[in-house]
């Protein structure tokens, strides 16, 4: 099995291929940098659209966003398909019943929440949500810290530090926004759920869209220690694949027949 930041070998792919009847795919830095789809992946994307789905720990668009990206590279994929890190930490604190809900996350998220019928409360909250904030500001800071020292419960995307950017920069990640929090407030202390990779809701959601079980699918992504160690935790295949590096996308390809 594909582990740790060797490629796979041509015959772990095409072992991995043979068996697989779906895939889960990371998005950023394995499909695309920047929200830019490669041409490897998309002629993938297109040739398994019936039987992939998008698991990525996004947390910064919505699915709206996603099937705009893919319609325009051709690729045709049903919502539920696609399933967001960013998404999903909303749809908890939806699901969490009436609270103030205080989300640092950029405008077009905070809409979605509104448009799920959150009660937002940018000074009070029984829930903070995290998300990829590329608004975080000393002020947002000082009022989430000081929520979880109350007693709000925290909601985080996910727990990425960074992630790829155009010409080799890095992007900081959800991740990066906890560790300010986490430098103001022992988290040991708060009741913390994290919704993304490595943590298995993402993957079985995925699984359950697909109409598939674990054992069927295979994971491709980027991060070992996220998309590869989540999905080796919950017993399946995962392989190594680089937005950078198109070996896998192509090899895959020509072992399912396309
Ligand atoms: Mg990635």
């Amino acid at each position: 099995m594909a582990h740790g930041l060797m490629p796979a070998s041509s015959a772990e792919i095409a072992h991995v291929a043979q068996a697989a009847r779906g895939f889960l795919i990371d998005w950023d830095g394995c499909c695309a940098i920047d929200n830019q789809p490669t041409v490897s992946a998309v002629a993938f994307l297109r040739a398994h659209q019936e039987r992939a789905a998008i698991v990525s720990n996004n947390s910064s668009n919505t699915v709206d966003d996603f099937l705009e990206i893919l319609t325009k590279a051709g690729v045709s994929m049903r919502r539920e398909q696609i399933v967001l890190a960013g998404v999903e930490a909303i749809d908890r604190a939806a699901m969490a019943g009436p609270a103030d809900v205080m989300i640092l996350a950029d405008p077009r998220m905070r809409a979605v929440a509104r448009n799920l019928g959150v009660r937002l409360n940018r000074d009070e909250a029984e829930i903070v949500v995290l998300l990829r904030d590329t608004r975080f500001s000393y002020s947002r800071l000082e009022r989430a810290a000081n929520a979880l020292r109350k007693g709000a419960r925290l909601i985080v995307a996910n727990p990425d530090l960074t992630h790829p950017g155009a010409e080799g920069r890095v992007k900081p990640e959800t991740g990066a926004l906890l560790a300010a929090l986490g430098a103001c407030v022992n988290l040991d202390t708060v009741e913390m759920e994290i919704i993304g990779k490595p943590k298995p809701g993402l993957y079985l959601k995925a699984c359950r869209a697909l109409g598939l079980g674990l054992e069927d699918v295979v994971m491709l992504g980027d991060n070992p220690a996220t998309d590869l160690a989540g999905a080796e935790a919950l017993g399946m295949r995962a392989l190594l694949t680089r937005a950078d590096e198109p070996g896998v996308f192509e090899a895959l390809l020509q072992e399912t027949g396309f």
